[in-house]
């Protein structure tokens, strides 16, 4: 999986970057599109979105998702590590399938 860090300053807003289309906006809500995989907040194991049933080999006392898809995805997928500013501890990620 191919990870790009970014900080969450409150404005930033992300769109799928191979058909443009905004994939979630400020209060959360999900806009799939075709290349959208994984949606997902730091420590729960609840997805806000998830395509592929992409934790269905999780174990939760072992792994915490994103460690998870981070060891297990490809690098066919790209993933946007949103991290709030410190002393934040949130980390929200969204992972893009890379389609030829
Ligand atoms: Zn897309």
């Amino acid at each position: 999986m191919i990870e790009t860090e970014l900080t969450d300053d409150g404005e930033i807003k992300i769109h799928c970057p191979f058909c443009g289309r905004r994939t979630h906006n400020e209060v959360g809500d999900i806009s799939e599109c075709e290349h959208l995989y994984y949606v997902g907040i730091s420590e729960t194991n609840d997805p806000m979105f998830d395509r592929g049933d992409a934790l269905s080999d999780l174990d939760p006392d072992d792994d915490w998702p994103f460690d998870h898809l981070k060891n297990k995805l490809s690098d066919q997928f790209l993933c946007f590590s949103l991290h709030t500013p410190a002393p934040g501890t949130m980390h929200f990620y969204l992972i893009y399938e890379i389609k030829p």
